[in-house]
């Protein structure tokens, strides 16, 4: 499901050109920035190729939405609270200006090992996927997670050039994939369940300080409580963390995707941090952190395949690795001296 779009197979030759993928994207072609996306995700080179043409042509068009990553465990009620909020949002001023699109993107680890998804197997957002206004992708697979979070930032970038001026960004917490889509959005919202301490959700403290804002979930009915006493709980904690880059305070509250408690503050608080990490300048120097961040990544990316594809270079790392295996060297020793021959041969020996 992740990769398959009936409309472009990825085993057939790309059938426009360049130019026509990126006038139809930023026409807002919501078929043809679908195509853009499997082409991305292909594993031919020649669509990659294509691909990356694409991202340079419409990088000028990127960048002007705001970035809103969505974290927590499974069962904390991700889904639903995107749909309900997504709903809300699109009921008023767009949150950075434009005509009010909102795409739905997701970073899911599992989908990088198996293909499937935790994310992508349910029916999901029901009333979301109706709405044209509305762009919903599962998860990319990929080989590694590194590489399910650089096609998702390469998505965000042609959502934006398609018109899209929200990009909700959602992954599942399981202690991985939180860094990805931290280092791709501008606010990080982590989604709590009231009365399972955090051990029990497997959220690291170091996640908590990552977050912007923290809402408990499902602060409904019986649960309202409850939820409220793990909001003052959790607000109470977030002030032994460090002073935030933004200097904004780490807001706590409660939000119900069922009665609605919490949504309207939730969009009057994006609101409110926007404005004033635009006019702080964190805004744009988180973006340019980013921006670094990927660029350092892919070199590190780059090197390493760049290394193993010639093919002494992969001979002399697994020669290293058999003398590590062997306890003749130690694995530090054996990797620097599988790198440092490497190195040393010509550039495609
Ligand atoms: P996800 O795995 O994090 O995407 O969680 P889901 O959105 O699938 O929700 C998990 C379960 O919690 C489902 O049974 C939902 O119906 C329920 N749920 C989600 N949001 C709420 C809420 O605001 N209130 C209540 N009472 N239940 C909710």
């Amino acid at each position: 499901m992740a990769t398959f779009d009936p409309a472009f197979s990825p085993a057939s030759r790309p059938r426009r050109t360049c130019t026509e993928f990126v006038e139809g994207i930023l026409a807002g072609d919501r078929t043809i920035l679908g195509q853009s996306i499997t082409l991305l995700e292909s594993a031919r080179s020649d669509h990659q190729e294509l691909g990356q043409q694409i991202i340079e042509a419409i990088l000028p068009h990127s960048g002007k939405s705001f970035r809103l990553g969505v974290t927590g465990v499974p069962g904390v009620g991700k889904s639903t609270f995107i749909e309900a909020f997504g709903k809300l949002l699109l009921q008023q001023a767009p949150l950075s200006g434009g005509r009010g699109r909102l795409a739905v993107l997701a970073i899911d680890p599992s989908s990088a090992r198996s293909g499937g998804s935790i994310l992508g197997d349910k029916t999901r957002m029901v009333e979301l996927s109706r709405d044209e206004r509305v762009f919903i992708r599962p998860s990319p697979a990929a080989d590694s997670l590194g590489g399910v979070a650089r096609r998702t930032r390469e998505c965000i970038m042609l959502c934006e050039a398609a018109g899209y001026d929200t990009i909700l960004v959602e992954t599942v917490g399981v202690g991985q994939s939180e860094t990805a889509v931290h280092s791709m959005t501008d606010f990080f919202l982590l989604l709590m369940l009231s009365g399972a301490g955090d051990e029990l959700q497997g959220i690291k403290r170091g996640i908590m300080e990552m977050a912007d804002a923290i809402a408990i979930t499902k602060a409904d009915g019986d649960n309202v409580l409850r939820a409220r006493a793990a909001a003052a709980e959790y607000r109470a904690a977030v002030h032994l963390f460090p002073r935030h880059p933004s200097e904004q305070r780490i807001e706590t509250l409660t939000c119900s995707a069922q009665s609605g408690e919490g949504l309207n503050e939730l969009a009057a608080l994006l609101r409110r941090y926007r404005e004033s990490a635009i006019a702080s300048g964190y805004f744009l120097r988180r973006r340019s952190e980013q921006t670094r961040y990927w660029f350092q990544e892919s070199v590190m990316t780059e090197l390493k395949s760049a290394l193993l594809q010639k093919p002494l270079a992969a001979g002399a790392v697994a020669e290293m690795e058999e003398a590590a295996l062997a306890g003749r060297l130690s694995p530090f020793r054996a990797a620097q001296q599988a790198v440092a021959r490497a190195l040393s041969l010509a550039p495609h020996a």
